[in-house]
């Protein structure tokens, strides 16, 4: 019989309790390490005493009006992320594929205001991910995503990713604008070429495209920039952001220029939840703390410093781990053996994470974490790597006898 939870997801056995900065405990007293922080979202960590605070406090005080009303807190956030950022404005909402999905409203109605409401695809990248609405399962791409869901949603093309001439190839008198994830999460920490993201602002300059990225999982600090973007020193005209910016309460958020958010007159777009007091109270705490003095510089530090202590990992273990990747606090190690297994035998010491495509497991953890932490996170693995090399040898003189 079908479990009363609908079974979309291939669960572990395991069920928290409560949580302490980047651990996990459960019921019966097992401690585990957070390296995969709800999939990259739990930014400052479990239990942060101020977001903790600060959600009960408004919750108590008042949860949700509506967007009928002023919202003081939403307006404070907006201005946070507009003066951090290239944006001049902020539409809030729930989560990260209706941020992508008002992201290509707002591509779309810039062009049409623009003269041009012919101009409504948008290209994307293979191995992309956006989200799992219908236009955003189009936006991804992934036949295994997109299989038994009917007609994909029109409107999207998709290029190689780091592809510039393929890109450029692309480009059609239709073509509204182009949608990049700086740094491919779900298909397995693959960051974009610095050429690559210079090669499209200037595309989208020269053919007056506008340029969106998809910072969901990049942003919000998680690679030691507030957006991944930064790095690039690449300015777009829009972006999307979610998992990390509520530390664990739901919310999306769309950035853009004044340019293109110009087009968003009352009534074009909107959302019943989305920017509500409760939401925001946690987005405010989430802002303050990635900005306050010293805290991206933490992220940068300790993520280079999980990133050596990966590729240590790779020398040590070549059997199981083949190559490390990432930036900041969003990393990735290529195994040999399948993700999952890998994912099992790291439970099993102690240390959750996430897989990704391409093999990859993914190790993104609160943005709190310490040196220590990452070095706890990597001793597990390589007991992780020890065990699994142990039970394959085990295998191997079970079958030769
Ligand atoms: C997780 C993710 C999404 C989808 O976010 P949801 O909140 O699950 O809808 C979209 N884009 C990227 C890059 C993501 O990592």
């Amino acid at each position: 019989m079908i479990s009363a939870l609908m079974p979309t997801f291939n669960r572990a056995d395991l069920a928290f309790e409560r949580g302490e900065g980047a651990w996990l405990m459960t019921a019966d007293g097992r401690r585990f390490l957070d390296f995969g922080a709800g999939i990259a979202v739990s930014s400052l960590g479990h239990g942060h005493p101020r977001l903790v605070n600060a959600i009960a406090e408004q919750a108590a005080r008042v949860m949700h009006v509506s967007n009928l009303y002023r919202i003081p807190q939403a307006e404070a956030l907006a201005r946070k992320l507009v003066d951090n950022s290239f944006a001049d404005s902020v539409f809030f909402c729930n989560s990260g594929a209706e941020a992508n999905e008002g992201m290509v409203k707002m591509i779309r109605r810039d062009q049409a205001r623009r003269g041009h409401p012919e101009r409504t695809r948008i290209i994307c990248c293979d191995g992309a991910f956006h989200g799992r609405t219908l236009a955003m399962l189009a936006a991804t791409g992934n036949p295994a995503y997109l299989d038994g869901f009917g007609e994909p949603v029109a409107g999207f093309d998709h290029v190689p990713f780091n592809n510039l001439n393929r890109l450029r190839d692309a480009i059609t008198p239709e073509t509204a604008g182009i949608m990049i994830e700086p740094i491919q999460g779900e298909s397995g920490i693959k960051q974009a070429d610095p050429h690559f993201m210079r090669g499209l602002r200037q595309a989208c300059d020269e053919m007056g495209l506008v340029l969106a990225f998809d910072e969901v999982q990049t942003g919000m600090g998680r690679t030691g920039k507030l957006f991944a973007h930064e790095w690039y020193d690449v300015k777009p005209d829009i972006i999307s952001v979610a998992k990390g910016i509520g530390g664990g309460f739901p919310l999306g958020a769309i950035l853009a220029t004044e340019e293109v958010a110009s087009h968003m007159t009352p009534g074009s777009h909107g959302t019943t939840f989305g920017g509500n007091p409760l939401a925001c109270a946690a987005g405010n705490v989430v802002m303050d703390e990635l900005m306050a003095p010293g805290f991206l510089a933490h992220v940068r530090k300790v993520g280079d410093a999980l990133g050596a202590m990966l590729d240590g990992l790779v020398v040590e273990w070549p059997e199981i781990f083949e190559q490390a990747r990432g930036r900041g606090l969003m990393r990735g190690l290529r195994c040999r053996p399948p993700v999952a297994t890998v994912l099992n035998a790291a439970m099993h010491e102690g240390l959750l994470c996430v897989t990704a495509g391409d093999n990859v497991l993914r190790l993104v953890p609160p943005l709190v974490v310490t040196e220590e932490d990452c070095r706890t996170a990597c001793a597990r693995l390589a007991r992780a790597a020890k065990a699994m090399l142990a039970h394959e040898k085990t295998n191997a003189r079970t079958v030769t006898a």
